[in-house]
């Protein structure tokens, strides 16, 4: 096994993430890691998989809280994949009991056998990827699933008594009009689920929706439209009792997703599987990006980690400040400073105090929190934050 990061000492609780990288397809917008599936096989991999899956949780005595299995799309795995992962997973979730255990889903892989497996293994939690209800601007985005999946996805889940699910959607896609993006809230809303994202479109790079706005080939949405659409998500979602406490995500009383929780809190979560990254006793991993390699460092060395850096200092503040600060929660100013051994108030004061007459944050006794109009600018308030916190360390090095 590798080095060790993984000090049973220090650690209590953390969340357990596994990536499944296979799609149907590559949808246009995507950089997360996936491969399509086409006709490549799957089993060398799941095998790899249980086995990281194996070692990541057998090397931890603390309490795996959360288990959140994505991608890629998980449910397109083969029947006897499927249930080989699921019953690795299923153990882990036996022996540590975690409070919440979600996968990822696309509403057109799920069939009854497959929802049998998830159930049985203890999965309580299913977020599907509905983006918008409109066909053309699933076609745009280049998702494989149409409208008429969703619904039927959402009732299949609640049949096997898996109740707690989350639907995303996206705005700003291009075509898209005020009034597809209501319809698209208000037939989300409908279906009663507990839990809502919202996610803007964004252009990553690498992607073919990239190469398309850059050839010139489509039109991106309007600034200010997609600036109105994010306030409608929150007047719809609110009107319909769902709270936002993410800038992106919205849910029922008691139903805000604890495994996101960890990560934007900057907690610990350990990770198997290509491409998927921890963060253990202060330091960050990352395995590597590619299932042909990834196989061939579980058989030879017994771990995929690619990459692996102790977070100190500045960086660990940014990091925090950057996570954080998205949850409508916000900072707890004494925490973050007993955390990171930096009092943001007095590195960022005379920048809060002019955000704070802005109207952009709240800066409580021990909090500090983006307001309603903040989150509207949120990248540009946590990116001029950010750069405080590493030029403070700069002057402090050279002083
Ligand atoms: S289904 Fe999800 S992970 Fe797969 S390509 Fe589409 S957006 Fe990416």
């Amino acid at each position: 096994m590798w080095d060790g990061v993984l000090s049973n000492e220090v650690m209590s609780e953390c969340g357990f993430y596994v990536h499944v990288p296979f799609c149907e397809t590559k949808c246009g917008y995507c950089d997360f890691y996936s491969v399509p599936l086409m006709d490549r096989p799957t089993s060398p991999l799941v095998a790899r998989l249980v086995t990281d899956i194996e070692g990541r949780a057998g090397e931890y005595s603390g309490d795996i809280v959360t288990m959140f299995i994505g991608g890629g799309t998980p449910t397109v795995l083969p029947i006897s994949d499927f249930r080989a992962l699921f019953s690795a997973l299923g153990d882990v979730a036996g022996t540590h009991k975690p409070r919440e255990f979600s996968v990822e889903a696309n509403p057109a892989t799920l069939d009854e056998v497959k929802m049998e497996i998830l159930a049985s293994a203890g999965v309580d939690r299913i977020s599907m990827g509905g983006q918008s209800w409109h066909p053309s601007e699933l076609e745009t985005l280049e998702r494989l699933h149409s409208p008429s999946d969703i619904a039927p996805g959402v009732a299949l889940a609640r049949r096997f008594g898996i109740g707690r699910i989350n639907l995303d959607l996206i705005f700003g896609i291009p075509g898209q009009t005020l009034e597809t993006w209501a319809e698209s809230l208000r037939k989300t809303i409908d279906l009663g689920v507990d839990h809502i994202a919202c996610y803007g479109l964004t252009y990553e790079a690498g992607t073919r929706l990239t190469s398309q706005l850059r050839a010139g080939v489509l039109t991106p949405c309007d600034e200010n439209l997609e600036a109105d659409m994010f306030e409608l998500a929150v007047e719809m979602l609110r009107g319909d009792g769902y709270a936002q406490y993410e800038i992106s995500n919205f849910a029922r009383p008691g139903q805000a997703c604890l495994h996101n929780l960890i990560y934007w809190r900057n907690d610990m979560y350990i990770g198997a599987g290509p491409s998927a990254a921890g963060y253990v006793d202060g330091v960050r991993y990352k395995n590597v990006s590619d299932v042909g390699r990834y196989v061939q460092m579980i058989d030879s060395v017994g771990h995929a980690v690619l990459q692996k850096e102790r977070v100190t200092g500045a960086a660990l503040a940014g990091e925090t400040l950057m996570m954080q600060l998205r949850l409508n929660e916000g900072i707890a100013l004494g925490l973050f400073a007993s955390r990171t051994g930096i009092d943001l108030q007095q590195v960022c004061g005379s920048r809060l105090e002019m955000l704070r007459g802005r109207g952009l944050v709240d800066v409580l006794e021990d909090v500090v929190r983006l307001t309603d109009a903040g989150r509207l600018v949120a990248d540009s308030i946590i990116s001029d934050l950010y750069a405080d916190v590493h030029a403070a360390e700069a002057l402090s090095d050279r002083s």
